[in-house]
């Protein structure tokens, strides 16, 4: 196990220079990551300090490299940032070079404070901060390059930057943020646009649905509220339809000989993968079971949520590609995973999702009687325009966005009265807070901490439910209270239909003994968390049917790593993900959001919200409900609300 030398990350000084290696803090410790692609750490330097690990090491050489990067990344438009950092490399190559001179290191120390205090951003401002530690707590190392006055030999250690920032680093498919908030603040939606397309064809949907890790991550929230990140997007993306973006930067097809690689599931995972796969020169076809593209995004999500032209402009972007989905196919069924193969692909990849639902454990669920229908079920008939007669009440069961969605859904088809029922309190539902709000003013009733514990039936018909209502006991493994039953406190609730909405699980009709997969014991598929590779060579898969009920924005992280790692399968024989997962993984381990983080010069301008349908209105139809912003000057100032917290980091290995 690696041992720390000397550490000043993140403002605590650990200085063990002085104990013998076995008696040092170890790497772990301070949740250093200790390996980058099977080399050990020499040292770190970054926005947070300095950690030493390897003695050894050339510590000014790695400085001078880190510079160097700085000058790459500044954008020039606070002069000390850009033109300081190249002073910086500048003097620290006459100390390597032997023509330094010791007053040469107040001097560094001096630039390298003017440069925090004048700079706008979090680059300028934390950048210099690893060399004034290590001209604090290193100088003889200056001072011996200094008396041997001659050039030093090229140090052999390896250097691994990155720039990224709390919101980036937030993002499971670390979207360049910081990249197209600049770029809006230009009023270049274009290139905003052009960023976002390079994880993912699914903008303008992430614009609406996404659950924007990115916003918890954001620095602006000690001051006063986070960048409304996603509508940023969602402005990007609308501003590309309306103008003919997708027209205008027409995707070059794949050619007809190219290598082909085989999806099951046209959902944001199997389409995503689709489009990096088709951007890399694969020809892809995708196996779709049902008669749409989209999976949960078309048959789960309401169409007020995401309207459905928005969805398909994204669809036909990738088939525009000459991505091919072939319909009403599901592998398993119409097809198997052997007769894929044999159809000469190179590789696979799983995303079918989960689109059965989760059983409550109650009396009467598998009675089948009419008008019990379970929330996935419900959502898929409605979208696909299946007829659904509800009656005058209905009951969805659970607390999180799916139940939300049936509850909501319900109020637009005109049932009378809806019921949430939900076994814990409000505080722990695990919906969105706006959808929870939303569902109330669109007068759902919420029966919170209560629990059916029978459906009841007339003729074969749903006709209620008994309940239980319930207290909360001890935290469970999840870290929420235990619901527990009251007893003695059975309840009836009349309903024409009941809806639980409590969890999906998967549908694996194609797995079989031979083919290659396995399935943990909660029901998802086994797979490489870095490559999503699974045991056979040559099989991947992503989405929810690894991860369980996830996010859109986690399913097309799993996309764009498969599409990686299928593509370094297929040329070099071994899956493999690039250098930019990995680091943002050991920049996460090294906690890049800091919650006591203040940054500075953030002006005053509260965040921004979109303007929402008014309730009247959205109750009676499936019309957007939400509008976005409106005009470029709302978003030209909610992009000015960033601050730019960019982190430049470096492993030397
Ligand atoms: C009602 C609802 C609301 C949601 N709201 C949000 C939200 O607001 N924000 C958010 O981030 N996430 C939301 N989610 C979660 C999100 O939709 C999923 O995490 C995401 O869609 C998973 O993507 P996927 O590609 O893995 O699977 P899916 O989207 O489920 O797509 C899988 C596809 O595979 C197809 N398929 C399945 N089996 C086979 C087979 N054997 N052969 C061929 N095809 C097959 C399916 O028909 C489907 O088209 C919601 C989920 C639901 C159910």
């Amino acid at each position: 196990m690696s041992t720390v030398y000397f550490s000043s990350w993140n403002g605590t000084i650990t200085d063990e220079r002085q104990k013998q290696p076995a008696e040092r803090l170890s790497l772990e410790d301070l949740k250093i990551p200790f390996q980058h692609q099977g080399k050990d750490l020499k040292a770190l330097i970054g926005w947070a300090g300095l950690v030493i690990v390897d003695p050894g090491v050339d510590l000014i050489m790695a400085l001078r490299e880190f510079y160097r990067n700085m000058q790459k990344e500044s954008c020039g438009r606070c002069i000390p940032c850009r033109a300081g950092s190249r002073v910086i490399e500048d003097r620290l190559t006459d100390i390597l070079e032997g023509r330094g001179k010791e007053e040469d290191l107040l001097f560094l120390q001096e630039i390298s404070k003017l440069i925090s205090d004048s700079s706008l951003c979090e680059l300028g401002i934390s950048s210099p901060l690893p060399l004034q530690h290590a001209l604090e707590y290193f100088r003889d190392d200056f001072l011996k390059c200094l008396e041997a006055g001659k050039p030093q030999e090229v140090s052999e250690n390896i250097y691994r930057p990155i720039l990224t920032a709390p919101c980036r680093n937030g993002c499971p498919a670390h979207i360049d943020i910081p990249g197209y908030i600049e770029a809006i603040k230009e009023g270049d939606y274009e290139l905003a646009l052009a960023i976002n397309r390079e994880k993912t064809p699914l903008v303008g949907t992430l614009g609406r649905v996404c659950v924007h890790p990115c916003e918890s991550n954001c620095n602006r929230q000690p001051v006063d509220e986070s960048l409304s990140i996603r509508l940023l997007k969602r402005f990007a993306a609308d501003y590309g339809v309306k103008n003919s973006y997708d027209e205008k930067h027409k995707l070059p097809r794949v050619k007809e000989d190219a290598d082909r690689v085989a999806v099951v599931g046209a959902g944001p995972a199997g389409l995503t993968a689709a489009y990096q796969l088709a951007r890399r020169r694969y020809g892809v076809t995708i196996y779709e079971a049902l008669p749409i593209p989209g999976g949960m995004l078309s048959v789960g999500i309401p169409s007020y949520r995401l309207p459905r032209e928005i969805l398909n402009a994204e669809v036909d972007l990738v088939t525009s590609m000459g991505v091919e989905i072939i319909y009403n196919t599901k592998v398993g069924e119409d097809i198997t995973l052997d007769q894929i193969w044999e159809k000469d692909f190179k590789a696979i990849f799983i995303a079918s999702g989960l689109h059965d639902s989760a059983t409550m454990g109650c009396e009467g669920e598998d009675a089948c009687y009419m008008g019990y229908m379970p929330g996935v079920e419900f959502l898929r008939k409605i979208n696909l325009g299946e007829q659904v007669n509800l009656g005058d009440r209905v009951a969805v069961i659970g607390g999180g966005n799916v139940a939300m969605d049936c509850a909501r859904s319900a109020v637009r088809l005109g049932v009378r009265e809806v019921h949430l029922i939900y076994r814990r309190s409000r505080n722990e539902m695990p919906a969105n807070k706006a959808e929870i709000a939303a569902a109330e003013e669109e007068g759902i009733t919420f029966h919170l901490l209560a629990n059916p514990t029978c459906i009841l039936e007339d003729g074969g018909s749903v006709s209620g439910m008994e309940c239980i209502r319930m207290e909360l006991g001890e935290p469970d493994e999840s870290g929420r209270r235990r619901p527990v039953p009251m007893d003695g406190s059975e309840f009836i609730l009349n309903a024409d239909t009941v809806i639980p909405a409590i969890g999906q699980v998967a549908d694996f009709c194609y797995l079989n003994e031979d083919c290659g997969m396995d399935v943990t014991r909660w029901g998802t598929l086994v797979v490489d968390e870095e490559t999503m590779a699974a045991k056979k060579p040559g099989i991947f898969a992503g989405g929810d049917a690894v991860l369980g009920a996830s996010t859109v924005i986690e399913a097309i992280a799993t996309a764009n790593r498969a599409a990686e790692a299928i593509d370094s399968y297929i040329k070099k024989g071994k899956a493999g993900v690039g250098y930019r997962h990995k680091m943002e993984k050991h920049i996460e381990q090294l906690g890049v959001y800091r919650e006591e983080t203040v940054p500075q010069m953030v002006g005053d301008r509260e965040r921004l919200d979109e303007e929402v349908l008014p309730v009247d209105e959205r109750m009676h139809c499936f019309k957007e409900a939400e509008l976005g912003f409106k005009c470029s000057s709302e978003v030209t100032g909610e992009a000015q609300r960033c601050v730019k917290c960019l982190r430049l980091g470096m492993l030397v290995l």
